[in-house]
């Protein structure tokens, strides 16, 4: 997990303080309001305690590869028992915990012929795996948030959600196709 959560986050953070000061525009860009400081800031972590593309290294070449993802994936279905099915988005879950399981088999196989493969998808790797631990979280909050929001609220994560459903979680697709690319 080690690698996964600083890779992922450090480039969130990044890419979350660029987006905010875009709301901003060309105001956003000058020293006035402070956030282009914030965007400058928190680049830094996609770099020093290990930079993001060695920490995906790091994580498919040293922890996932030599177990052929035993560990990974005794990891993810263990996340996989505790869900409540009737929660939306829990068949895709499973399906990109199956999907992931399938590559990293893909991975093992084909980088006894082509050693340099790891290191050239590692970032997509990484990404993939984090956005199906994203996945796996945003079931949690769906499962608690209807319980919590259906009668004082109903609406107020019906917005997050189709958010995450709409722009971020699809990228898990993206990712796995430019794996699949190099196979
Ligand atoms: C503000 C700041 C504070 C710091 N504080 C400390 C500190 O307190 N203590 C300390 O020890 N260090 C510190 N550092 C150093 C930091 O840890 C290094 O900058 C970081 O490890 C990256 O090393 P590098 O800068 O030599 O980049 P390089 O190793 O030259 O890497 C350059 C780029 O190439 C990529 N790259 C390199 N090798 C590979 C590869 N095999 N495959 C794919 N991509 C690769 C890297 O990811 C990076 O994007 C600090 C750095 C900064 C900017």
């Amino acid at each position: 997990m080690t690698p996964v959560l600083k890779a992922a986050w450090t480039a969130q953070a990044f890419y979350g303080s660029s987006e905010c000061l875009q709301v901003f525009g060309g105001h956003g860009y000058v020293r006035e309001w402070g956030i282009e400081q914030i965007v400058r800031d928190s680049r830094v972590g996609m770099i020093y305690e290990g930079t993001n593309e060695i920490q995906a290294i790091d994580l498919l070449v040293r922890k996932v590869m030599p177990d052929c993802g035993a560990g990974l994936f005794a990891m993810l279905l263990a996340l996989c028992d505790g869900l409540d099915n009737r929660v939306p988005g829990h068949a895709e879950f499973l399906a990109q915990v199956a999907e992931l399981r399938h590559i990293t088999g893909a991975l093992v196989q084909a980088a006894r012929t082509d050693q340099e493969l790891p290191y050239w998808v590692a970032d997509d790797y990484l990404r993939a795996a984090a956005l199906a631990l994203l996945a796996w979280a945003w079931l949690q909050i769906s499962g608690a948030s209807n319980a919590l929001t259906s009668s004082a609220n109903p609406a107020r994560w019906a917005e997050p959600a189709n958010a995450m459903h709409c722009w971020i979680l699809p990228e898990f697709d993206m990712r796995l196709k430019i794996i699949k690319a190099r196979l």
